[in-house]
């Protein structure tokens, strides 16, 4: 039968070609990801033969091969696991499976690849960055509950497409062969090989073993050397979860991490234990050092690998953690689940949940001594993964303030950089200050100039800044240490000095009634403000309405949002209600007053980062506005 001739989806197309082109120093990486994949597809073919009686375990044991040809110029790794039929070959190897990957492009052609080749090595590629270092790669391939010799070969050359068709494997599993480019013949190299494997490959639980060829004294002619052909295990092959943490280097440490989580960046901590007690288990878990492009997305996959007594269960066991720790990888061997364990079974063991309880509390003891003794690894996590942290305030009623406390924030106090802790705000709470107060808002600096501060600085009370869509919904209604959160956006806030200095404001009472009638249709109330000091007035929601953000996040959805009205503050101590209370009370000059309340109120939108209600006309008043100032300035004698 002829080939059959497919093309790559868009996104795969941009990957290659980023590849072929890349300028990236450690392209031996590609090799990993081959060895990486062979592994991963015999803890498959493992875990399949437990319960599926037509796949057998290999007579010679689970085993991945390589061998370099230096005459064909290939370099050929083969693997005895599951293996891929037409259709598996054909979607997994002409598509993308990881759902950042479209932003993983993007970002690649922003920062432009030529200064930048090593973004490259913040993302898992996978098997396509095999053509960084091969200019034709053919896969062989027969699914491991195949019987016959039926095996498919799979080939690209990069150029756009690949083809597929039937071929002849006598034995289960896949051989990869790389067609090495001209300049990257070192990778044809037994010393090079084994560098690369003892580098990056090491932990890999199953054998590698590699063709070597050696001379040796010929058994028939003395003195003669002749070329003998063998096979040599070229990695440690424990489990490296198992080994004592006394021998694990670091670097072993961080490779595992790579292996199992597709990123090619350092992580920023492992925690490596054993439980014993009620449930025995060991884990090897990892906080990454950078988020993962998919980590807000609905298909992100939570939790650890699981593993029973060393055999690979599942790939992701999302019982095992909260999904306010969803960025934590690694694995978990348990010692004492069945090894025919199912998803069922894990959402009501007792087991499981002891060890969910002891892995959160675990990672966030971690995460409290880092805060502790390395404020800079700390730091670099609360950026990282404190919006996913946070969850947890909402969704672990009995750990709420153990993460609370474990968030760093940006406030009036923390000049401009989000290092302060809830602990140091409640330290420097004023002694007539009896709640925490926080402003939610997008944009830091917009943040810190706003007219809602006012009051707030001059009280010298610290106002915790909060950029997340999911922050009013976390903080509101929260307590830490029995003080409430309370939005500065939001409810009736009086700060005593500043009511003491404007009085009670009730002889501005007709003139809000006024006011209230001309905005009836926009607001809910006109009220005198305890939060302003010198701007004239601000817009604020009630202490029960959705927050301006979160507001706008459910309509970004597609959701339906009741109307929501504002209330309208005052500040009776700017010199503009004087003036406004002199025009009605003197010349009753309605439609100037109108024209006042109107502008007023678009202010205050503006300043709460809205729009005006009518910005044509805004715009309009705004000019005449000017023009009449600029004849008092230039004929100040006729004012
Ligand atoms: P990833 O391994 O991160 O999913 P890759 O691009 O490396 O991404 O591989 C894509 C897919 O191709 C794998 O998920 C797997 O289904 C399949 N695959 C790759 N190599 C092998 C192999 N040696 N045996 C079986 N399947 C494989």
């Amino acid at each position: 039968m002829q080939p059959e001739k497919y093309s790559f989806k868009t996104e795969v197309n941009q990957l290659l070609d980023l590849m072929i082109h890349s300028l990236y120093s450690h392209k031996e990486v590609s090799i990993r990801e081959i060895i990486s994949n062979a592994s991963d597809a015999i803890d498959k073919a493992r875990y399949e033969s437990l319960t599926n009686p037509e796949i057998i375990v290999p007579k010679e044991g689970w085993k991945i091969r390589i061998a370099a040809d230096r005459d064909a110029g290939t370099l050929t790794i083969s693997d005895n696991g599951t293996g891929m039929a037409r259709q598996e070959a054909v979607e997994a190897l002409g598509t993308i499976a990881h759902s950042g990957t479209k932003e993983f492009i993007a970002a690649l052609k922003q920062k432009n690849m030529e200064n930048s080749p090593d973004l490259i090595g913040q993302f898992g590629v996978g098997f396509y960055s095999s053509f960084m270092i091969a200019d034709k790669v053919t896969l062989i391939s027969r699914k491991a509950a195949a019987k016959d010799d039926a095996g498919i070969k799979w080939e690209s050359t990069a150029d756009g497409s690949f083809f597929v068709e039937d071929t002849v494997k006598t034995s289960p599993g896949t051989d990869v062969i790389l067609h090495i480019k001209q300049d990257e013949k070192k990778y044809l190299d037994e010393w090079q090989i084994r560098d690369v494997v003892s580098r990056y490959s090491d932990y890999i639980e199953y054998p590698i073993l590699m063709d070597i060829v050696r001379e040796e004294d010929s058994a028939l002619e003395k003195g003669k050397k002749v070329p003998i052909r063998k096979e040599e295990q070229i990695n440690s092959g424990k489990a490296i979860w198992l080994r004592d943490k006394a021998d694990i280097p670091e670097t072993e440490y961080h490779e595992f991490y790579k292996h199992i989580s597709r990123d090619f960046a350092d992580p920023l901590k492992v925690i490596h234990y054993r439980a014993e007690g009620t449930s025995e288990f060991t884990c090897l878990l990892y906080i990454p050092s950078h988020a993962p492009l998919d980590i807000f997305y609905k298909e992100f996959r939570i939790g650890p690998s699981l593993y029973v007594r060393k055999v690979q269960i599942m790939d992701h066991c999302e019982e095992l953690i909260p999904p306010y720790l969803r960025f934590i990888k690694g694995i978990v061997d348990s010692s004492d689940l069945p090894l025919n364990v199912s998803r069922e079974i894990l959402q009501n063991n007792r087991q499981v949940t002891v060890m969910k309880n002891n892995i959160t509390k675990k990672v966030l003891d971690t995460l409290g001594d880092m805060k502790k003794n390395d404020s800079e690894a700390f730091r670099t996590f609360s950026r990282e993964f404190g919006r996913v942290l946070k969850e947890g305030i909402h969704y672990d009623f009995a750990k709420k303030e153990t993460i609370a406390d474990l968030l760093l924030f940006s406030s009036t106090a923390s000049g401009g950089v989000a290092a302060r802790t809830l602990e140091e705000y409640v330290a420097g709470m004023k002694e007539d200050q009896s709640d925490i107060y926080y402003m939610t808002g997008s944009s830091l600096r917009d943040m810190a100039d706003s007219p809602y501060l006012e009051a707030f600085r001059a009280k010298g009370y610290e106002v915790l800044f909060m950029t997340d869509d999911i922050d009013d919904l976390i903080f509101s209604g929260f307590e830490y240490k029995g003080r409430k959160f309370k939005s500065v956006l939001k409810g009736d806030i009086t700060l005593e000095q500043t009511a003491e200095k404007s009085g009670t404001g009730a002889e501005f009472d007709q003139l809000r009634d006024f006011m209230k009638t001309v905005l009836k249709d926009d607001v809910k109330d006109v009220r005198i403000s305890g939060r302003l000091k010198d701007s004239p007035c601000c817009i604020v929601g009630d202490e029960d309405d959705i927050d301006p953000r979160m507001e706008k996040m459910l309509k970004a959805m597609g959701q339906e949002v009741p109307v929501r009205k504002n209330v309208l503050e005052i500040n009776p101590g700017h010199p503009i209600f004087a003036s406004m209370k002199d025009l009605f009370e003197k010349d009753n000059a309605v439609s100037l007053l109108e024209e006042y309340s109107r502008l007023l109120l678009d202010q205050a939108l503006l300043l709460a980062g809205e729009r005006p209600k009518d910005p044509a006309r805004f715009s309009r008043y705004l000019s005449h506005l000017m023009v009449e100032e600029a004849k008092h300035a230039s004929h100040p004698d006729k004012a």
